[in-house]
């Protein structure tokens, strides 16, 4: 028993692997883009990097992924709109193909199993993770646990509505008005455009007149660069991000909610008013206490989480 098991976080654009020993110490980490984007490029990308990071480490117990897909009790990915996995008995293909134990969830899920574990949370027993970026992945860890959902695909909690007749959602989502309209990376952008043109004396303000495609990335750069109109943006989205995480307070009465993700990266510009929203709005026993706190992993959640999985044989 060498207690080193492998972290795979299988993102849109690119896979991250880590070799994780018991402490969760991350001993070796490669990063690589698909090699294709079809099922085969997807899987043989995989089956490469665990490949290399056992060349490196050698003895491996286990592999845990984490994929951006609903992922049903039986390891089936059921729903994905990222990668081409919908359909496909993922455990089983991957234990076949490595021949050692896997395990695999949403890799939401397990970005809050890594801060409720290790990261920001570490210690509590109930945490709700948000992770904002192009959409906004939710995950819950209730009594210590993670909460998957009767068939496995709980926690979306980035499609909370927030705003019944708002704009519709994006990618396959019926919805309109959900969080994740505003609060996701492409929702910064164009709170941040809609900035720019009404100030275009501000820095986003001759960013935009320069012809730059105002995303959440550049919004975050200039607001951080200390543009106040950038700021304020950023401002707008954390007191609306702050309205879903009064919802998330009432119903789950968590003891932290961890924000993370490339959409959260100014940190304290955009968690400071989130949490003068919740202080205003939950209810006074739900909110004393609660701590809202910036994710401590980044982009490094899933990874770790995948390891915990694997460490825990999938029992977490
Ligand atoms: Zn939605």
């Amino acid at each position: 028993m060498t207690g080193r098991v492998i972290g795979i976080d299988a993102g849109g654009t690119k896979l991250l692997a880590g070799v994780l020993d018991e402490r969760l110490d991350v001993q070796h980490r490669s990063l690589r883009l698909w090699r294709g984007r079809d099922l085969a490029g997807v899987l043989d990308t995989m089956v490469e990097a665990v490949d290399e990071a056992r060349s490196v480490a050698g003895d491996i117990e286990a592999v845990g992924f984490g994929i951006p897909a609903l992922v049903s009790p039986d390891g089936v990915a059921r729903f994905s709109t990222h990668l081409p996995l919908e359909g496909v008995h993922f455990r089983l293909l991957m234990e076949e193909r490595l021949e050692l134990p896997v395990f695999v969830d949403n890799d939401a899920n397990l970005a809050a199993l890594a801060e409720q574990r290790a990261g920001s949370a570490s210690g509590l027993s109930d945490v709700v993770m948000l992770t904002l970026g192009t959409g906004i992945g939710g995950g819950l860890v209730l009594g210590g646990r993670l909460y998957r959902g009767s068939r496995g695909l709980g926690a979306e909690l980035g499609h909370m509505v927030i705003e019944m007749d708002g704009p519709p959602c994006q990618g396959n989502c019926p919805g309109r008005g959900c969080l994740e309209v505003y609060a996701s990376g492409p929702g910064l952008g164009r709170a941040g455009a809609h900035a720019a043109a009404a100030s275009p004396t501000s820095a986003l303000g001759r960013a935009l007149a320069s012809g730059q495609v105002i995303t959440g990335e550049v919004v975050s750069e200039i607001a951080l660069g200390g543009d106040p109109v950038a700021q304020e943006a950023v401002a707008s989205v954390g007191r609306r991000l702050g309205v879903g995480l009064v919802t998330i307070a009432n119903v789950f009465n968590p003891e932290a909610i961890v924000v993370g993700g490339g959409a959260a990266r100014t940190g304290e510009m955009l968690l400071e008013p989130a949490r003068a929203v919740v202080a205003a709005r939950a209810l006074p026993p739900v909110r004393d206490g609660l701590l809202i706190v910036h994710a401590a992993f980044d982009a490094d959640a899933g990874m770790v989480g995948a390891g915990v999985l694997a460490l825990s044989r999938g029992d977490c």
